[in-house]
C-alpha cells in the first residue's frame, strides 16, 4: 500500500494510473474504520484494477460545538486493516494541504447542492454539513478522476446530495451506492460507535428496531405513515436521549411524505449519551 500526504502528489500518481489504462475505484473516508468501510473497498477491488482510499477528517463539515476535535483517528489500526483488504492507495492529506493556509483575502468557493436536499433531516441540525460534505468530495473526485467512487447508503442524505451534485456537474465518473453493513444485533455499523459505553451501545438498538419495524410493517401493507412514525418517534424516544428526527421520505427527493409512494426511506437521528446516531432503511411498499 502507498500512502500519500500530499494532494498534488496523489493527482500525479492517479493520473499515472489512468495513462496505463488502469480503472480506479475511489473511497473517501474520514478513518476510524471499520467493517462498513472496509466492505467498499472490497468492492472496489472487485471492480477496478486499483483500490485508493483517502482518509480526511474534513473540518468544513463539522459545526463549531460537533465532535471535529475528538473524531478517533487512529492511524496507525486504519492503515493496518486497508492493507488486510489490499488497498492500493492510501491519501492522507492535512487540512492546510487540502485548503490551502489564508492566504488569500478571498473566500474559497464552495459546492452548494440543492436546498431541497441539505435543508431537511440532518442537514437541519448541522447547518452547513452538507455543502462541506459536497465540496471536499467534489475537490477529492478532482484528484483521484476515479472511475468509480464508492459510498454507503448508510449515510443516506450524503448518498443524495453526491448523487446529485455528480449529476448535476457532469462528474464523470460511477457512483456506487453499498448497502449499509450492521452489527449482528442490527445496529449500523459507525465510526462514532466506539463512543458508547455497554449501555448506551443496548439503548442504541433502539434506533434499527424502530426502522426495522417500519420497514416490516410496510411491506405487510400498511399506509399509515403518520401512524408509523407517531409509533416510531415514541419508542425512540423512550430509550435515546434526545430525537433529532425520525421521517419517511421520497426516496430521491427526501421529501417528508403522508400516503405512500413506490420508493421510499425511512431515517432517524438520535442522540445516546453525547453520540450523535443516523440510521435509515430503504421501504418498499406493497401494491
Ligand atoms: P465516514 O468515514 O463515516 O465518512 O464514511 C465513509 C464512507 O463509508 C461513507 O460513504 C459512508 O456512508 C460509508 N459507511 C460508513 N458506515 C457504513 C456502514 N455501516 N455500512 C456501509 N457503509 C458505511
Amino acid at each position: 500500500m502507498i500512502i500519500i500526504p500530499g494532494p498534488s502528489h496523489f493527482q500525479k500518481e492517479m493520473e499515472k494510473l489512468r495513462k496505463k489504462g488502469k480503472t480506479i475505484g475511489f473511497v473517501p473516508t474520514m478513518g476510524a474504520l471499520h467493517e462498513g468501510h472496509l466492505s467498499l473497498v472490497r468492492q472496489a477491488k472487485k471492480e477496478n484494477d486499483v483500490a485508493a482510499v483517502s482518509i480526511f477528517v474534513n473540518p468544513t463539515q463539522f459545526g463549531p460545538k460537533e465532535d471535529f476535535k475528538k473524531y478517533p483517528r487512529p492511524a496507525f489500526e486504519d492503515s493496518r486493516l486497508l492493507k488486510i483488504v489490499k488497498t492500493d492507495y492510501l491519501f492522507m492529506p492535512s487540512a492546510d494541504a487540502m485548503y490551502g493556509r489564508a492566504t488569500h483575502r478571498v473566500a474559497p468557493t464552495n459546492v452548494e447542492p440543492p436546498a431541497n436536499l441539505v435543508n431537511v433531516l440532518c442537514g437541519k441540525f448541522r447547518p452547513g454539513h452538507f455543502q462541506g460534505v459536497a465540496t471536499v468530495v467534489a475537490k477529492l473526485f478532482n484528484l483521484a478522476k476515479p472511475h468509480r467512487a464508492y459510498f454507503g447508503l448508510k449515510d443516506y442524505q450524503q448518498a443524495m446530495v453526491i448523487s446529485k451534485m455528480a449529476a448535476d456537474l457532469n462528474m464523470d465518473l460511477q457512483l456506487r451506492l453499498m448497502p449499509t453493513v450492521r452489527e449482528k444485533d442490527g445496529l449500523a455499523m459507525s465510526s462514532r460507535n466506539r463512543y458508547l459505553s455497554p449501555a448506551d451501545r443496548r439503548r442504541a438498538l433502539v434506533v434499527s428496531q424502530v426502522l426495522f419495524e417500519i420497514r416490516d410493517r410496510i411491506k405487510n401493507g400498511s399506509k399509515d405513515l403518520s401512524k408509523l412514525r407517531a409509533e416510531g418517534l415514541k419508542r425512540l424516544k423512550k430509550y435515546a436521549d434526545s430525537v433529532d428526527y425520525l421521517e419517511i421520505v421520497d426516496a430521491l427527493t427526501l421529501e417528508s411524505l403522508k400516503e405512500p409512494r413506490p420508493r421510499m426511506t425511512a431515517l432517524a437521528a438520535v442522540r445516546i449519551g453525547n453520540t450523535r446516531l443516523i440510521d435509515n432503511v430503504i421501504l418498499t411498499s406493497r401494491k
